[in-house]
């Protein structure tokens, strides 16, 4: 990029001229920066334009986060329409001193500051009305004004000619009298492109010349004793007065390199993609305005920054291969998918394209385009467990419908087998029997149908609250209050937390834990405990009894559908465990049991303790 130290610091008294016709954006471009410099510097603003021009500053001092209206009412920036102006400077053809010193020296002092020292800056387009019309020798008379003008005032001056740097114009004696009236060129193209279209447009012109010529410009280019020229502009004027014959065929060319490099550049930069350039190192030439979007740097931020900055840790090796791959295939085209770093910190996945270009001699860079795939890819990961749960729900499905068919078939049987009984049962007690066993069996599948529906309608809801596990326990135990007496079982409660679930599932899960210890009773006492362990991502929830106990090789069968490890003479379906596995599953826990035979057993289940950002868990205290 070429330096433009111009705008940002102008010597006090500067007089810049800047050639626009070939890119009048660049124009709008500069004087924004130039005005909006002055604005931070508490400087009075003199614009004297013709009307789309004062329009467009407007408009790019607002794009800049400035209110140009406020500092016209403030009266820190004045507006003169450059038509008028000129009128009232002139007498007949020539620009006349008395008039002129009074119509600029009376705006100057209207949006000079109360603090003298802080000067103006002006930007004029009088003379440049001049020089359109064919008026040369009176625009150099007003820049001799304007000059005089500088000579006694606290200002600087910027003036915009509509002359077109790659046109004959430039080239013509009147420029370099111009140039004699001017302290400074402000580049006309934005960045280097101006300097490497001229650059290349010389190569091709001139060839083999080009090494001579470019050793003489270096050691003898001055064009002018007065102002201070870029490179480019400098190279132009050059290259008019040294090869004459080539001039028309290098400024042409240079045209062409320029407007070239403009729509690519308009292309690049209104891209949706991010677009970037990097050396064989990785480190970056060049980032498009559309990484701000994705990354939230601004293009500059990450230029001559290595690009594995960008990248999630997890991610280096995988774009560090993918480097590796590029660079081995020149002009190959790689596709690559990665997690990038946002400026906020945030992770964004994205999906890229990237082509080594390092030998190509327009490039001389490694080309990569990306774009923002987080959300996409947040809808692949939300499928993928969809697929998954679907899949699970549809194994559990099929189970379930194989070991329902097989154990509601058996009291089918039973019922079938005793009315046919019924039919030929020749007394009544026979009758009696047939009928109780009947009924005994249609309750029994009832109560299957019951236990069974209970459990398909455990549709997994996610709501959660926070839930006082000592409450849940004795509300459990209180359900259970028939069975409680009639066993004489005791409840003791360790201190139990909080936990984030939904309460009714919790009760059930304690009331089936609870159920079982009576029913699996010992000859010994019944005694209940249900203690709890704070374990780092989780809650353990213990539920021991003093019963039978279990045989380790049952230990997983018993959380299966209707799996029983009694018969008839201890009621039930087979089915409480498998509710409880669901419920503590569908929150996102385990659920095991520690038992052996004779020795009790202990239901241990987990609930994943949410946790906040900064590691404290939701919800209250615990309670004891
Ligand atoms: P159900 O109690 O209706 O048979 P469950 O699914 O609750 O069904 O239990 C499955 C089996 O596990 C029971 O039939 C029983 O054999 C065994 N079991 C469950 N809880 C206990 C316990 N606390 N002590 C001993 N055995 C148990």
């Amino acid at each position: 990029m070429s330096p433009q130290p111009l705008l940002e610091k102008p010597e006090p008294e500067a007089h810049l001229v800047q050639f626009y016709e070939a890119d009048e954006h660049v124009l709008t471009q500069n004087v924004g920066r130039y005005l909006l410099e002055g604005l931070k510097l508490d400087e009075g603003l003199l614009v004297i334009a013709i009307k789309e021009h004062a329009d467009a500053f407007i408009r790019e001092l607002e794009r800049c986060g400035t209110d140009p209206d406020a500092a016209v009412r403030n009266k820190r920036a004045l507006f003169l329409d450059a038509e008028e102006t000129l009128d009232r400077c002139m007498t007949g053809d020539q620009p006349d001193w008395r008039r002129f010193e009074h119509v600029i020296g009376t705006a100057l002092l209207e949006v000079r500051s109360r603090e003298d020292h802080l000067g103006c800056r002006a930007y004029g387009e009088l003379v440049a009305l001049l020089w359109k019309r064919g008026q040369f020798s009176a625009a150099i008379r007003l820049e001799e004004f304007w000059n005089k003008l500088l000579e006694s005032g606290n200002f600087k001056l910027f003036c915009g000619y509509p002359i077109d740097v790659f046109g004959p114009e430039f080239r013509a004696d009147s420029v370099n009298a111009l140039l004699c009236a001017h302290t400074h060129v402000v580049p006309a193209g934005l960045d280097s492109d101006l300097e490497s279209a001229v650059g290349r447009a010389m190569d091709d012109v001139l060839g083999a010349e080009i090494v001579n010529v470019r050793s003489e410009m270096r050691t003898s280019f001055q064009p002018t004793a007065w102002a201070t020229v870029p490179a480019a502009e400098a190279a132009i004027l050059w290259i008019g007065n040294h090869v004459p014959e080539k001039a028309d065929a290098v400024a042409a060319r240079a045209r062409a390199y320029y407007h070239g490099e403009k729509r690519f550049r308009a292309l690049v930069e209104n891209s949706a993609d991010a677009i970037s350039l990097i050396d064989a190192e990785g480190n970056v030439l060049y980032a498009s305005a559309s990484t701000t979007s994705i990354l939230g740097y601004g293009p500059r931020d990450l230029v001559g920054c290595n690009w594995l900055r960008v990248v999630h840790a997890e991610d280096v090796d995988s774009i560090g291969r993918t480097l590796e791959d590029v660079l081995a295939t020149p002009r190959r085209t790689v596709h690559w998918q990665a997690r990038l770093i946002h400026k906020s910190e945030r992770c964004c996945w994205v999906e890229g394209a990237t082509t080594n270009l390092l030998d190509d001699p327009d490039v001389r860079a490694i080309v990569s385009n990306y774009r923002d795939i987080t959300e996409r890819k947040h809808l692949e990961q939300e499928n993928e467990k969809r697929a998954q749960e679907l899949a699970r729900s549809n194994a559990e499905l099929q189970d379930f419908a194989y070991v329902a068919a097989h154990d509601l078939r058996e009291p089918l049987r039973t019922v079938a087998a005793y009315t046919q009984l019924l039919k030929i049962a020749q007394s009544d007690e026979e009758r009696g029997q047939c009928a109780d066993i009947i009924i005994g069996g249609v309750t029994r599948m009832a109560t299957l149908l019951d236990d069974l529906l209970s459990l398909t309608q455990l549709e997994f809801d996610n709501s959660r609250e926070a839930v006082e596990l000592h409450r849940v326990v004795h509300q459990a135990f209180k359900n259970l209050e028939q069975a409680v007496k009639e066993s004489g079982a005791t409840l003791a409660i360790d201190p139990l937390p909080v936990v984030q679930a939904r309460e009714s599932y919790l009760i059930e899960v304690f009331q089936n834990l609870i159920s079982n210890a009576i029913k699996y009773r010992s000859v010994a006492p019944i005694e209940i405990r249900v203690t709890s362990e704070a374990w780092e991502r989780e809650w353990l929830i213990k539920v021991s009894d003093s019963g039978i106990g279990i045989a380790p090789k049952y230990h997983d069968q018993i959380f299966g559908l209707f799996k029983r490890l009694h018969g008839r003479d201890v009621p039930g379906t087979g089915l409480g465990l498998a509710i409880c596995r669901k419920i503590v599953e569908g929150m996102g826990g385990k659920i095991w049991v520690d038992s052996k035979p004779g020795m009790g057993s202990t239901f241990c289940f987990t609930i994943p303790r949410d946790m906040t950002m900064d590691g404290s868990e939701l919800g209250a205290e615990s309670k004891t």
